[in-house]
């Protein structure tokens, strides 16, 4: 696939679940689509996915592979891996500038952009997405009956560590920040949950394995496996430059966007973990499809008003 001159239906940013799931339904319909990606998944961490129906336990650069080729069977798409620094409305098109020096247009344009993450702590850094974990709907079953850590990072960590006992022993480290409410603490006693308010301070065992944990009063505390959410932030800078409203998830802010995936921006559309509070590849690639359909839907009803209005 190799971009052409002029104009195109729709821009994507990104190709990953969403942005790819958005692109096939465009292509589908026969629009003019041009997919840019930098190659940076979230999850590129990670071995394997899990929980995507037909591809569990599949790499995921395997998932990304298989699905830009058959995306590229579609002769109305074209794909440039490179990254889009800048975006700007201009007029009825929207224009972006793209690392590489090329310089681009559509009538619609898809974030499909997703988020970057910050590490609480750095012993984390090399162990993540292995042994240091976000969700255990994606990762758990591969740590079960292993005795685990919630690591508090966010308001949000007191429902991990409730549900987590489903796949093995769990401590709750309230890192002296999340400390649960009374009601809380009985309901994390019931699940079998111990909580440790001391902070810890350092993960110990063979990169990116893990064996213990440091706490800030010398204990070591034996683990398999980390829990945590970290802090999240927009993996790229084109939501702002156009405007979009922006709320603030669980996380980390997330690009508002109404139930057709549309953002405060109009003809800009945003989708997956850019634009959702809960980071999981289906609800990406759900959304992903929601954006691609709005965005053809809305490309029609410009070109029939245009056309009604002449006549
Ligand atoms: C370690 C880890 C493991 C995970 N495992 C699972 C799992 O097993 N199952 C599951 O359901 N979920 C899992 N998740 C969550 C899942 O990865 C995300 O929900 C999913 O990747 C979101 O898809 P997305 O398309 O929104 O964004 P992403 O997958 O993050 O893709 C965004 C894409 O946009 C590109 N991009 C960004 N900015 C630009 C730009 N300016 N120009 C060009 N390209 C750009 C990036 O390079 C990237 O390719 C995991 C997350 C992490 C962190």
């Amino acid at each position: 696939m190799s971009p052409r001159d002029g104009a195109h239906d729709v821009i994507i940013v990104g190709g990953s679940f969403a942005g790819l799931s958005a692109a096939l339904q465009l292509a589908r319909a026969r629009r003019r689509l041009l997919l840019i990606d930098a190659g940076k998944p979230r999850n590129r961490f990670a071995a394997t996915s899990h929980g995507f129906l037909g591809q569990d336990g599949v790499p995921p650069a395997r998932i990304m592979r298989e699905g830009l080729s058959q995306l590229a069977r579609y002769p109305s798409v074209d794909f440039i891996h490179d990254e889009a620094l800048a975006a700007a409305r201009d007029g009825p098109l929207l224009r972006l500038e793209l690392a590489g020096g090329a310089a681009v247009a559509a009538r619609k344009l898809i974030l499909a952009t997703g988020v970057a993450d910050e590490l609480p702590l750095e012993s984390m850094i090399p162990r993540w997405g292995v042994s240091v974990l976000h969700c255990p709907y994606c990762h758990g079953y591969e740590v079960r009956d292993r005795p685990l850590a919630v690591i508090a990072n966010a308001p949000a960590a007191i429902h991990q560590a409730l549900i987590l006992p489903d796949w093995g022993p769990t401590t709750y480290f309230s890192q002296g920040r999340f400390t649960p409410s009374d009601e809380e603490a009985a309901l994390l006693a019931a699940r079998g949950v111990r909580i440790d308010p001391v902070p810890v301070v350092e993960l110990l065992g063979t990169s990116p394995h893990l064996e213990a944990l440091r706490l800030a009063d010398g204990r070591l505390v034996e683990v398999g496996a980390v829990f945590t959410a970290p802090r999240t932030r927009m993996a790229s800078a084109l939501p702002e430059q156009l405007g979009c409203s922006v709320v603030e998830g669980a996380t980390g802010p997330v690009i508002a966007v109404d139930a057709l995936q549309q953002t405060s921006v109009p003809g800009v559309f945003a989708a997956g973990d850019a634009a959702m509070q809960m980071y999981n590849a289906t609800l990406a690639a759900a959304a992903g499809v929601m954006a691609g359909v709005a965005a053809h839907r809305s490309l029609v009803m410009d070109e029939a008003g245009a056309i009604a209005t002449a006549a």
